[in-house]
């Protein structure tokens, strides 16, 4: 049975016994929980492996409380690092440098290593208690969809980790964007809550190229080649002007804005967003499509959104889809 820890100093002083033994323990983050193991103990980063499934070629990003931890894991460290932390730590912006110090197993035998200082109170106060960096992949069953909530983690690893602290809703809902600042140019590896405009003061040269991560190249961001993000039933795109044409049946779920939803009776709806509000729609995405991953739906259809601020939730919803729309479902 896996534990779960209460936000407060008595569940915080548990996590660090558990953590400083080797053992696994779930942490919160306002991105998605993470799964923790100490960043220098090879042998429970292999553990964390184990338990997701996650297969082992794909790195591991360090989460830190201060800066004198990334200076004893990092090395050649670029200027732009520290005024990207001056201005985005904590918060969801992942920041790959040279790595040092650290296991094979964290970066995946890469010469690099992925950073963030995540926006939780008690997990900043967790990892300055270890004095110990922790690595943390999302505390999903490697493919699922990334858990936004404690119970999320319970269904899928729950007798595969020994804790899970509690902190509640996770606000943003999808993972960091990832930059990586080793190469000639920065490079946006993963698309998150933090844009290209809103990093473009900082790196002017910034580039996102989605072709990166497609299938027929070597990705740069070795996770992003595996299937992700989806629940057993299949899920499909669908626009504003096609929700009409969804039929209405109580075997299929439908995500998408309140505004979108009125007409239907039979079918199992969710509210993703209320005025098409894209940070609401983000946040509750994953809450969504896990709440209908059962036998008794056959699919699912989600609302798409457009424009910058949508970037991150419409590449995880590419994911979990697998490019599929309402023409593919009508076929
Ligand atoms: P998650 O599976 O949610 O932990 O996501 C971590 C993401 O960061 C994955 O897509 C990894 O491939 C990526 N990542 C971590 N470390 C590195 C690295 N050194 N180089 C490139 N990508 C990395
Ligand atoms: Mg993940």
């Amino acid at each position: 049975m896996t534990e779960i820890l209460k936000a407060n100093s008595a569940g915080i002083d548990r996590a660090v016994h558990l953590l400083n033994n080797g053992e696994l323990v779930a942490f919160p983050t306002e991105t998605v929980y993470g799964l923790g193991a100490l960043a220098d103990d090879a042998q429970a980063v292999a553990a964390v492996f184990q338990a997701k499934g996650r297969p082992n070629d794909n790195p591991l990003i360090v989460h830190v409380s201060n800066l004198a931890m990334v200076e004893h894991y990092a090395q050649h460290i670029p200027n732009v690092f520290y005024q990207l932390v001056d201005q985005f730590w904590p918060g969801s912006l992942t920041l790959i440098l040279e790595a040092k110090n650290l296991p094979d197993e964290v970066t995946a035998g890469l010469s690099t290593v992925a950073f963030r200082m995540p926006d939780s109170e008690l997990t900043l106060d967790l990892i300055e208690q270890l004095g110990l960096p922790i690595v943390g992949p999302s505390a999903n069953t490697s493919g699922k969809p990334s858990p936004t909530q404690a119970a999320h983690v319970y269904h899928d690893l729950n007798g595969k980790i020994s804790a899970i602290l509690d902190g509640g809703t996770a606000e943003v809902g999808v993972e960091s964007t990832v930059v990586d600042l080793t190469g000639s140019i920065p490079l946006i590896l993963r698309p998150g809550k933090i844009t290209q405009s809103d990093l473009r003061a900082i790196l002017p040269t910034l580039k996102y190229d989605a072709h990166l991560i497609s299938a027929e190249e070597v990705p740069k961001a070795p996770g992003m080649k595996y299937q992700h993000y989806s629940p057993n039933v299949p899920v499909f795109m669908v626009a504003k002007d096609e929700i009409s044409q969804i039929p209405d049946q109580a075997n299929l779920a439908i995500v998408a804005d309140e505004s979108d939803l009125i007409n239907f009776k039979q079918a199992k709806i969710f509210e993703l967003s209320k005025e098409y509000s894209i940070e609401m729609a983000t946040h509750n995405l994953y809450q969504a499509l896990r709440q209908f991953d059962q036998p008794e739906v056959s699919a699912i259809f989600v609302e798409v959104f457009e424009g910058e601020n949508a970037t991150a939730y419409m590449n995880r919803l590419q994911k979990a889809s697998g490019g599929k729309r309402l023409v593919d479902y009508q076929q």
